[in-house]
């Protein structure tokens, strides 16, 4: 049985990321968080280096997705800050909660594919990795982009993190 806590794979960010490997392993769902993984914390849009390299993914035949445990407005605000061809074709959850399972499941759902087609990619043990994990999702661990400008609470989960990396 998986670890909860350990990811399948790490990458320094999500640029890195092997997508043929990962297409190679019948991966065909790329679940994303947003804060720290795809963007800064808390960044209201998209750039354009990621709208460019989310349009190759799907291109490529990747589902993409978002498993955000944000608020809807702020996740609206963000996928609607993607050009058309993108936006039409990523999907969300908002207010997923995770670790719950609930917006895995979901997004699943809605993409058509099994769990075990899915990974989710993103910078927390504690909600995207244990979440990912017990969905069984292969999960990805990416370094935050920017712990400087976190709140509160996310810095103490970071604190608990710390002895699992
Ligand atoms: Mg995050």
């Amino acid at each position: 049985m998986k670890k909860r806590l350990r990811p399948d794979l790490k990458y320094g960010n999500i640029y890195e990321i092997d997508r043929e490997s990962l297409m190679e392993k019948g991966i065909s769902g790329l679940f994303f968080d947003i804060d720290n993984t795809m963007e800064p914390y808390n960044a209201p849009l998209p750039s354009e280096k990621l709208s460019g390299w989310l349009k190759e993914c799907i291109d490529g035949g990747f589902t993409v997705g978002i498993v955000s445990n944000a608020k809807k407005e702020r996740i609206a605000r963000f996928v609607a800050g993607f050009p058309d061809d993108i936006r039409d074709n990523v999907l969300y959850v908002y207010g997923a909660a995770k670790p719950s399972k609930k917006g895995f499941r979901k997004l699943c759902g809605e993409a058509g594919i099994a769990p075990c087609q899915a990974a989710m990619i993103g910078d927390q043990l504690f909600t995207d990795v244990w979440g990912g994990n017990r969905s069984g999702l292969t999960t990805v661990l990416v370094t935050p982009i920017d712990l400087s400008i976190e709140p509160g609470f996310v810095r103490f989960k970071r604190l608990l993190e710390r002895p699992f990396l």
